[in-house]
C-alpha cells in the first residue's frame, strides 16, 4: 500500500481574503490574562494546511492559536499577544500550544493513518526562544507520545539575532533528536544571513508580504526568486505563505517554490474540519 498524505480538493480554498474580525478591542496587559485563559481552557487551535504545490498533498499543518474569550469572543493573536508578552505569559502559551498540537497530531494520525499530514508546525515566540526551551519541547513529545520527526518548530525571523544565536545550541540538540526547524517570515525581519549559516534549519517560509506583491512588483518577485535560490543552495526547503490566488500559486511554482500555504488553498481549520476534508480526499 502506498503511504501518501491526502491532497486538497481544488475547491478547498477561497480566492479572497476572509472578512477580518472586529479588531477594535485589544486585550490590555492588566486585563484578564492568558495565564487565566490557559487555566480555564479558553485557548483553541486552528490548523492551516501546508501543501506540496506539484500535487496539492498536505505535507504539514501549522498550529495557529485563538483565544475563546468569555466576553470578547474568538480572538486572533494580534489582539492578545502584546499583553501576553508584557505579562511574561508567552512561554506559558507556547507550552500549551506545543502539548495540544502534539496531542492533536496523534489524533489526526489515528483518524487518517497514511493520509495524514507528515508533521505539525508549531510557532515558538521570541520570549520562549530566550529561555532554555529544550525541556518544554521534549516534555510535550514524551507526554503525548508524538515521534520527534512529526514536529517542526517555526522561529519568527522577528526575534533578534542575539536571541536566535543564543537559541542555536538548544535548537541543535532538538534537531539531533529529529525535530525540524523552520525560519518563519523570511524577508520580513532584518534578513540577517547569519541566521541561515548559524542555525540548524530545515525550511524557510517566505513572508506573505512578498507573495502579496510578487505579481505587481518586480522587486517583490525578485526577492521571492532570490530567497528561493538562496534556500535551495543551502539545501533548505522553501514554503511560501499568504497565497491568496491561483495566479500567485502558479508564479511560485514557476520560480521553483515547492510548498505553499494560504487562503487560496485552505484557511486555518478546526481539527474536525481538517480531518473531514482530508478524510474525504485521502487515498
Ligand atoms: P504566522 O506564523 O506568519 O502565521 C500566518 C498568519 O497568516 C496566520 O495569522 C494565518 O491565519 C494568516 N494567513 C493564512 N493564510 C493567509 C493568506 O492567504 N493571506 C493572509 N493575509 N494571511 C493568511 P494568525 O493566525 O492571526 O497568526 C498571526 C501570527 O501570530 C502568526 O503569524 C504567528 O507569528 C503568531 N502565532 C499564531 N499562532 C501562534 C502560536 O500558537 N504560538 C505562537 N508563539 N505564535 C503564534
Ligand atoms: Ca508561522
Ligand atoms: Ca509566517
Amino acid at each position: 500500500m502506498t503511504c501518501r498524505p491526502a491532497a486538497l480538493p481544488t475547491t478547498s480554498g477561497v480566492d479572497h481574503v476572509p472578512t477580518p474580525p472586529n479588531h477594535a478591542v485589544h486585550v490590555r496587559a492588566g486585563d484578564r490574562s492568558v495565564a487565566r485563559a490557559v487555566a480555564n481552557d479558553e485557548l483553541r487551535l486552528r490548523y492551516q494546511p501546508i501543501v506540496r504545490i506539484q500535487d496539492r498533498a498536505v505535507m504539514a499543518v501549522e498550529a495557529l492559536v485563538r483565544w475563546q474569550h468569555p466576553t470578547l469572543g474568538l480572538l486572533t493573536p494580534d489582539r492578545f499577544f502584546d499583553a501576553a508578552t508584557r505579562n511574561g505569559h508567552m512561554p506559558l502559551l507556547d507550552r500549551w500550544v506545543l502539548h495540544r498540537a502534539c496531542r492533536d497530531m496523534i489524533a489526526i494520525r489515528g483518524a487518517l493513518g497514511c493520509a495524514a499530514p507528515v508533521r505539525v508546525n508549531v510557532n515558538i515566540s521570541a520570549p520562549t526562544l530566550a529561555t532554555d526551551f529544550t525541556g518544554l519541547v521534549t516534555t510535550a513529545l514524551e507526554r503525548t507520545g508524538l515521534p520527534a520527526r512529526r514536529l517542526r518548530l517555526e522561529l519568527c525571523e522577528g526575534a533578534d539575532l542575539d536571541t536566535l544565536t543564543r537559541a542555536g545550541p538548544h535548537l541543535e540538540s532538538l534537531t539531533r533528536r529529529g525535530i525540524g526547524v523552520a525560519l518563519d517570515d523570511m524577508g520580513a525581519g532584518s534578513t540577517d544571513l547569519r541566521y541561515l549559516s548559524r542555525l540548524a534549519l530545515h525550511d524557510i517560509k517566505i513572508d506573505k508580504q512578498f507573495v502579496a506583491g510578487m505579481l505587481s512588483s518586480q522587486r517583490d518577485h525578485a526577492i521571492v526568486t532570490l530567497l528561493t535560490d538562496l534556500a535551495h543552495r543551502l539545501r533548505l526547503r522553501v514554503a511560501a505563505e499568504g497565497v491568496e490566488t491561483a495566479e500567485q500559486l502558479a508564479a511560485l511554482a514557476r520560480i521553483g517554490v515547492s510548498y505553499a500555504q494560504g487562503y487560496h488553498l485552505a484557511p486555518p481549520l478546526v481539527l474536525s474540519d481538517l480531518t473531514d476534508t482530508l478524510g474525504a480526499t485521502g487515498t
